[in-house]
C-alpha cells in the first residue's frame, strides 16, 4: 500500500504522500516538524489539534484539518490519524484499503506529556515505526523524575546568582517543559523569541503552561540571575547568549543519555528527556499494534529491524528517509528551528 519514492513515502492507491520531502500533489503530514512539514505541495491534510503549528511553518499552504479517529476515503484508501503523543498535533497514520491495514507512526513518544494527547496503539497488519532511539541503552526516567531534576539545578543555580540556560528544541519540548512546571516553578522563566512565538500558539489552544515571558531586548545581568531561560540550540555561540555569560548550561535530550555526548558538546548539565519513545517503548508499542510486517525508519533502524526479525519472527524491513542521521532527534534539533 504504501512505497518508498524519490519524494517520500508513497500510497498510490490513495494518491497521496506522507511527510514527503519534495512539492508533491497531496500531502498527508505527521507533524509540524521540519523534517516532517515540507513546503512546496499543493495540499496538506493534518490532525486539528496540529493544524496551528503546522500553518504557522507553512503560512501559505493549503492545510485541511482532520479530527483523530475521523475516516476520510482518500483515492480508494480510508485513512484516519491517532494520536501520536511526539508534539502538540502529532499523529499515526492508518490505511485501510480491502481490510489490509497500515499505520505510519511518524515519531511517537510513550511518556505522558501535558501538552498532546497520548499515543494511542493501533492495531495493523503492517506498522511503520520510527528508530530515533532504537537502541538498547536508550531507557528514560518518568519525566517527573526529570523536571525534579531541573528545579533542583535551577534553585542550585539562583542561590549563586547564575541564570539556568536550557537548550531544548523550540517546537513541543519547550512547551512540554513549560507545562511541566506549571504549578512548580518558584522563579521566573524567560525564553527565547523563537520559543515564545510558539508557546503563544500553544497557550492560545489552552495548554495549561507556567508563566514565561520572552527576553525583552535590554534584558542582560542580574535581570536574569534568578531565570530559568529556555533556548534552541541554534541560539548557542550567537550574540544573544552575551547577555547570559555566567549561565549554567544544560540541555533536555534523549541524546543526553549517553555522558559522551553531553562532555563532547560542552554543557554543564543532560537532562534526559526526550519525545521519542525509548527502547522498550518501541519494542511494547510494536507489540501492541498486533502488526506481522514492521518496517523501520527515521534513526537506528537497521538495529530495531534486525532485532525484530531474530526475536518477534515478524517480517521487517527498512525504509529510508532523507533525513537519515545517526540520532534522529539531532537532526529535529537542527531542523526545528523557526
Ligand atoms: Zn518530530
Ligand atoms: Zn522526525
Amino acid at each position: 500500500m504504501i512505497v518508498e519514492t524519490s519524494a517520500g513515502l508513497f500510497c498510490e492507491a490513495g494518491g497521496f504522500y506522507i511527510d514527503p520531502w519534495l512539492p508533491v500533489e497531496r500531502a498527508v503530514v505527521t507533524h509540524a516538524h521540519g523534517d516532517h512539514a515540507h513546503p512546496g505541495s499543493s495540499s496538506y491534510l493534518c490532525a486539528s489539534e496540529g493544524e496551528p503549528l503546522l500553518r504557522r511553518r507553512l503560512p501559505d499552504a493549503l492545510i485541511e484539518a482532520l479530527p483523530y479517529s475521523r475516516r476520510v476515503r482518500l483515492g480508494q484508501v480510508d485513512v484516519s490519524l491517532h494520536p501520536a503523543g511526539h508534539i502538540r498535533g502529532s499523529a499515526q497514520i492508518r490505511l485501510e484499503r480491502r481490510g489490509d491495514v497500515w499505520v505510519v507512526s511518524g515519531d511517537y513518544k510513550r511518556a505522558a506529556d501535558p501538552t498532546c494527547a497520548p499515543f494511542e496503539p493501533v492495531r495493523c497488519d503492517t506498522f511503520i515505526t520510527e528508530a530515533t532511539f532504537a537502541l538498547p541503552i536508550y531507557t528514560w526516567d518518568p519525566p517527573s523524575f526529570v523536571i525534579d531534576d531541573i528545579v533542583a539545578w535551577w534553585r542550585a543555580n539562583r542561590a549563586d546568582h547564575r541564570p539556568s540556560v536550557l537548550f531544548c528544541y523550540a517546537l513541543g519540548k519547550a512547551q512540554r517543559i513549560i507545562a511541566a512546571l506549571h504549578g512548580r516553578a518558584d522563579g521566573p522563566i524567560h525564553l527565547h523569541g523563537a520559543i515564545a512565538a510558539i508557546t503563544g500558539t500553544y497557550r492560545d489552544a489552552g495548554v495549561a503552561m507556567a508563566p514565561a515571558e520572552r527576553i525583552a531586548e535590554g534584558m542582560r545581568g542580574t535581570a536574569l540571575a534568578q531565570s530559568l531561560v529556555l533556548a534552541p540550540l541554534s541560539a548557542r555561540g550567537t550574540p544573544w547568549m552575551k547577555r547570559l555569560s555566567n549561565a549554567s548550561t544544560g540541555f533536555a535530550s534523549g541524546l543526553m543519555r549517553v555522558r559522551g555526548v553531553r562532555r563532547q558538546r560542552a554543557f554543564d548539565r543532560g537532562f534526559v528527556l526526550s519525545d521519542h519513545a525509548d527502547w522498550s517503548g518501541l519494542l511494547s508499542t510494536i507489540g501492541e499494534t498486533g502488526a506481522s510486517r514492521v518496517l523501520v525508519t527515521h534513526g537506528w533502524s537497521e538495529a530495531l529491524a534486525r532485532y525484530l526479525a531474530e526475536t518477534r519472527g515478524v517480517e521487517t524491513g527498512t525504509l529510508k528517509t532523507a533525513y537519515e542521521g545517526e540520532a534522529g532527534e539531532l537532526t529535529h534539533e537542527v531542523e526545528d528551528e523557526v
